[in-house]
Parts: C-alpha cells; structure tokens; sequence
C-alpha cells in the first residue's frame, strides 16, 4: 500500500503536539505475568486478529510518511511472538529512510537469543524491565519468571553493542529497597534506570494502592546516597530526567500519579489487532486493521486525522479510584 495524498501532512492535534512516536504492541502475550501489569488468567486475543508482519509494515510506512520518526516494539513480550525477527529485520530496513529509530521494550526473558539480530536489524538501543535482582522477589513478583536468563539476556545485549536501560516498577513492600542498589549496579554497567509509578490500568488481582510508591519521595530518599542534577533532556515521553554525578548514567523517573506527563506528549499507541489509541489513559481510539485489509491508505490516513484530532489533552490517573482508569492492561498496548 502507498502514502496517500496525505503523506507529508504531519500529524498535528489540537495542542499542537506533533506525534513523532509510536509505540507499536507485536502481541499480547508474555511469558510473565507480573502482579501490577497482568491478572493470573488472562484472555489473550486469537492469532487471526494480529496484524500480520506485512500489515504492520505498511502502517509502518504510513506512519512515517505522516512524519512518526521512531517506533518502538512492545507488547505483551515482543520477543515471544513467533518469528519476530523477521518483522524487526523489515522494520529496520526503513533506518534512515524516514524512520530514524528503531527501539524496542523487553522483559529480558528471550533477549540473549535475539540481541545480535537486534543489533544487526539496525536496533541500538533496548529498554529492559527488572523490577528485582532478587531471585526469590523476581519470581513473585513476575508471578514465574526466572531472574538469570533476564540478566543473561542484559549481558548479551551489551555485548552486542546494544544500550540497555532498564525500568523498574517502584513497589512499596516489595522492591523499595532494591531501588537504590538498582541505581548502584546500573551506574557500575553504564545502563540508564528508569523508575516508574505503577499505573491503574486494567483490572489485576492485587490491590494496586498496598505497593503505590510516589516516586518523589524516592527522589529524596536517593539523594541522600547519590548527588543527582535535573537533566534537560526531553523527549516528548512520560520521563523527568537527571543526571547521576560521578556516573554516565541518568535517572529516569515516570511519575504520572505524582506529575502529569502528558503537555509535550508526542505518541500514540496501536494494539496488536491494529486499535490504535490516542491516550494511554482513555479509551479514544480508531480501529485500522480492517481499514488496513480494505478501505486503501486513503481510509487509513482519515482514520489516523480523526485520532488525531481527538487525542485526549491528558490522563487523569488517581491510583485511589475504586476502579481502573481503563479497562485494557498496560499489555494492551505495550506502555
Ligand atoms: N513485556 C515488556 C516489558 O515488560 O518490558 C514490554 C511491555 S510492558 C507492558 C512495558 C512496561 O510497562 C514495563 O516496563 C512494565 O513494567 C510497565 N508496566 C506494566 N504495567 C504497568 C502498570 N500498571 N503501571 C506501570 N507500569 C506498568
Ligand atoms: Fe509481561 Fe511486561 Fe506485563 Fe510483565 S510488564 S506481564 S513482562 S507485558
């Protein structure tokens, strides 16, 4: 499929956010369940309402050509889905062709198998999710995970050439005191740490409000052990940033509970079936995989103009709210 006549109209809203970015779910399957992200059981969509690699190639280039710069893959756990180095290796080919980055969020599990076909496809850098280095923690907390592969899988990316940062869902009771030797081991490899509030997106088991950590708090608590400096860097995501003195890292911090992120929001979100979301806290959204399969690139441009322009100001997460702010997981579209 083409770039219609609208290609080149950048996609504007009606905040004068340009969306540069895009978060692109390959699937909604992992192969952990974390306690904060998944319920135990979940219902996972049927293969058949997956875009297929091809279809998530021309959306690809729809959106580039509607001026998106960087993608990045996520899920559910990119790397479980079936033959997913064939879609990073097409993807790829489209580096310095209008999509300047190609970055990808794992859980680490499968990522010593695929980290120099990363590096190959044109992928530099890696975001990695480890909420403990704790064996026994780990395992609870990701409800069945094994910690060793994961940190395997950091080693090999490094060695590929790839720069890994890791996340790290703050959780009261549960890792508030892996947090400051997290940031330690991270400044010893060199691999920048995002710190993250957790989120109220769909329904879980746990009651998200016991493990609510503001991250402001520890911020404070931090710079008692490490001297850190705000950081000017934005880039249009949910992060604040600081530089760690003495180290080549920077601290990330995602504080949607305690700071609204969204006035420089520059992304949209699209699902694995193609749904494609304006706001990681509401439900607005537009449906492009059978616009994808018959309506022409025509339709598809109209559809993204019509996110677009109803692209939510902000989310109004509140972590005491009876109820989730929407009914989706964070697996849905990734993050
Ligand atoms: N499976 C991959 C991973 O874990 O990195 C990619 C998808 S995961 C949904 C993306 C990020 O969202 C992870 O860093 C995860 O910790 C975070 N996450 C999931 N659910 C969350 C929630 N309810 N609140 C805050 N962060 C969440
Ligand atoms: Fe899977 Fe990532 Fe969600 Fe954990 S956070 S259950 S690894 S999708």
């Amino acid at each position: 499929m083409q770039p219609a006549a609208h290609a080149g109209r950048d996609l504007v809203d009606r905040f004068g956010r340009q969306i540069s970015y895009v978060r692109l779910s390959v699937t909604d399957r992992c192969d952990l369940r974390c306690r904060y992200c998944m319920a135990e059981k979940m219902q996972f969509l049927p293969r058949r309402d997956l875009l297929s690699f091809e279809e998530i190639a021309t959306l690809a280039d729809l959106f580039i050509a509607r001026g998106v710069r960087r993608i990045r893959l996520t899920g559910g756990e990119p790397l479980v889905r079936r033959d997913v180095g064939r879609l990073v290796r097409m993807l790829g080919e489209r580096i310095g062709r209008g999509l300047e980055e190609l970055t990808l969020t794992t859980n680490g599990t499968q990522l010593a198998r695929f980290a120099a076909l990363l590096h190959e496809a044109g992928v530099r850098r890696v975001n990695v999710s480890l909420d403990s280095r704790d064996p026994e923690r780990f395992r609870y907390i990701t409800r069945r995970g094994d910690l060793a592969p994961v940190l395997h899988g950091i080693e090999a990316a490094a060695v590929a050439g790839l720069a890994v940062k890791i996340n790290m869902v703050a959780l009261r009771g549960l890792n508030e005191d892996e947090i400051a030797p997290m940031l330690g081991w991270c400044a010893e490899r060199g691999h920048d740490l995002t710190l993250i509030e957790t989120m109220p997106l769909g329904e879980v088991e746990e009651d998200r409000t016991c493990h609510y950590l503001p991250l402001d708090r520890v911020r404070r608590r931090l710079e008692e052990r490490f001297e850190l400096v705000p950081s000017l860097r934005r880039t249009g995501g949910p992060a604040r940033y600081w530089e760690v003195v003495g180290t080549r890292i920077r601290l990330g911090l995602i504080t949607p509970l305690t700071g609204n992120f969204c006035a420089g929001c520059n992304r949209i979100r699209v699902a694995a079936t193609g749904t494609v979301y304006g706001c990681l806290g509401h439900d607005q959204k537009v449906e492009l995989r059978d616009l994808l399969r018959n309506g022409g690139p025509g339709a598809v441009d109209a559809a993204l103009d019509r996110l677009v322009a109803g692209k939510p100001e902000g989310h109004d997460f509140r972590i005491e709210a009876a109820r989730p702010a929407v009914e989706r997981h964070m697996s849905v579209t990734g993050g």
